[in-house]
C-alpha cells in the first residue's frame, strides 16, 4: 500500500507541537499533527501576557486572572507581590491545548490520533514514522521529509534519535485539581497565586496554589525521588483550608530542568518544547517557552525544506538560546543557590519584599524582557543581592 507522505510530521499536539504545526501549515507545507490524545496535560496553567499577545490567544481561554503572587517563607512569613498593570493568565490545558490543535487544523495541518513508536529508514530518503492508533492496535506508517518531536518530557522521539536525551534531569511535579471554595469563603483569593518555599512541602523546588476560576491547582515539585509529593499536597490542602474541596483530578508529570545540547539529528529530526528541555529553571514555566521553541522549530524546518540543507535545523536552538539562554542561566543559578535549604529560602522571600526586586521580576516575567531603563535600581538590587548572599553563605 502507498504510504501517505508529508513535508513534516509533528509528533505531539501540546503547545509546542501545535504551534509548530500551525506555522508550517500556514506557510504552505503539508503537515501531519500526530497526538496520542486521551490525557489532559498536568499543569498549573499560568501564562504571561506576552504569550497571549504573541500567540493571539482569545479571551475565552483565560479562565482566571491573577493580579498578585504571595510568597510564603519557611517561617510562614508572607510577602505579597502585586502584578501592577496587567495580570497572569490562567488556562485549563484541556481546552487550551485542544484549541491550539484546532487552530493548526484550520491553518491546514491534518490531525491524527495515534501513539508514535519509532522511526524506520528504507534508503528512499526521508523518515518513516511508525505509530499505532490504539494500544495493541495495528501499526501504521507515514513518510515525512522531516520530523518534529514535540512529545513532551522524556520524549520518545528525542530518546530514539538524540544522544544524551535519556539522561535529561527532571523535577517531578504532582498536583490535584480541586473545585475552588465559594467566592465569599475567606482565605481563598481567586486573583492570587500562592507559592510556598518550605522544605516540608518541597525540599528543592516549591509548592503552589494557583486559582483557575471555578477550579484550582494545588501542587508541588521536587527532583528528590524519595520525597512523598502526594503527602505534601495533602498537608498543603489541610493548612490552606482546602482539604474539604472536591478533588477533580490527581496527576503528575516530569518537568525537564535543562535544554538539550542538540535539538536535531543533523539529518531530518528536530525536537522542541519539553522534548528539548526548554522549561525555565526555578519557576518551572514551560508553556511560553514551548510555544516560542515551536515557532523556531517551524522556521528551521521551513528553511530545511526549502534548501535541503540539514544544517538549517540547527537554527532553532541557536535562535532560542540567543533570545532566552541568559534568563535560563540566571534562573538556574537562582534555583541552585536559593532553593538549597530553609535558611536560604527565608532570605529569598525576604528579598522578594523589596520594591526594586518586584519591579525587576514582574516585567521580566510578563513581557519576557529585561527593562534596562533603570540602571540605578539594578545596581541597588545587585548590592542587596550580594549582601544577602554573603549573609546566607553556608
Ligand atoms: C504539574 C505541572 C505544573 C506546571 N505548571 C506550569 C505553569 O503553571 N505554567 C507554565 O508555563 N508551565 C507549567 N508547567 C510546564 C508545562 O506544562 C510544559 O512545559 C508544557 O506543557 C510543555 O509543552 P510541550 O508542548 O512541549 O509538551 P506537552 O504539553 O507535554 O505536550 C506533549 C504532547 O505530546 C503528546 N505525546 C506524548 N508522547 C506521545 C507519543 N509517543 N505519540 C504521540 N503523541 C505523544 C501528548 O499527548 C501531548 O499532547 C507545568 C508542568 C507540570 C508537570
Amino acid at each position: 500500500m502507498m504510504q501517505a507522505c508529508y513535508d513534516c510530521v509533528v509528533v505531539g499536539g501540546g503547545p509546542s507541537g501545535a504551534t509548530a504545526a500551525t506555522d508550517l501549515a500556514a506557510a504552505g507545507h503539508s503537515v501531519l499533527l500526530l497526538d496520542r490524545g486521551g490525557r489532559i496535560k498536568p499543569c498549573g496553567g499560568a501564562i504571561p501576557p506576552r504569550l497571549i499577545q504573541d500567540f493571539a490567544i482569545p479571551d475565552e481561554l483565560i479562565v482566571g486572572r491573577a493580579v498578585s503572587a504571595r510568597m510564603i517563607a519557611p517561617s510562614d512569613t508572607e510577602v505579597d507581590m502585586p502584578v501592577g498593570k496587567g495580570f497572569v493568565g490562567m488556562v485549563d490545558r484541556e481546552t487550551f491545548d485542544e484549541w491550539l490543535r484546532a487552530r493548526a487544523a484550520r491553518a491546514g495541518a491534518e490531525r491524527c490520533t495515534g501513539t508514535f513508536d519509532r522511526i524506520e529508514r528504507d534508503g528512499n530518503g526521508g523518515a518513516i514514522l511508525v505509530y499505532t492508533e490504539a494500544r495493541g492496535g495495528p501499526e501504521r506508517r507515514v513518510r515525512a521529509a522531516c520530523v518534529i518531536g514535540a512529545d513532551g518530557a522524556r520524549s520518545r522521539v528525542a530518546r530514539a534519535t538524540l544522544k544524551g536525551a535519556e539522561a535529561m534531569p527532571c523535577v517531578f511535579a504532582y498536583h490535584e485539581v480541586i473545585r475552588s471554595p465559594a467566592i465569599d469563603d475567606s482565605g481563598f483569593d481567586r486573583g492570587r497565586c500562592d507559592v510556598f518555599y518550605q522544605a516540608a512541602l518541597s525540599p528543592d523546588f516549591y509548592a503552589w496554589v494557583f486559582p483557575h476560576g471555578d477550579t484550582a491547582s494545588v501542587g508541588v515539585g521536587s527532583a528528590n525521588k524519595g520525597f512523598a509529593l502526594r503527602d505534601a499536597v495533602t498537608r498543603l490542602r489541610a493548612r490552606e483550608g482546602l482539604a474539604g474541596c472536591e478533588t477533580i483530578r490527581r496527576e503528575g508529570a516530569p518537568i525537564p530542568l535543562r535544554p538539550l545540547r542538540k535539538w536535531d539529528n543533523g539529518r531530518d529530526v528536530l525536537v522542541t518544547g519539553d522534548a528539548a528541555g526548554v522549561v525555565a529553571p526555578a519557576s518551572g514555566e514551560g508553556i511560553y517557552y514551548a510555544m516560542v521553541a515551536g515557532r523556531e522549530a517551524a522556521a528551521a524546518v521551513g528553511a530545511f525544506l526549502r534548501s535541503g540543507n540539514p544544517k538549517a535545523l540547527g537554527q532553532a536552538r541557536r535562535r532560542f538560546m540567543r533570545a532566552h539562554g541568559s534568563v535560563f542561566w540566571i534562573l538556574g543559578i537562582m534555583q541552585y543557590f536559593w532553593y538549597r535549604n530553609d535558611r536560604r529560602r527565608e532570605r529569598f522571600v525576604t528579598m522578594c519584599a523589596d520594591r526594586d526586586v518586584q519591579k525587576l521580576i514582574w516585567p521580566a516575567y510578563m513581557n519576557k524582557r529585561l527593562v534596562y531603563a533603570r540602571p540605578l535600581a539594578y545596581l541597588r538590587i545587585f548590592a542587596k543581592d550580594m549582601r544577602h548572599l554573603l549573609q546566607t553563605a553556608g
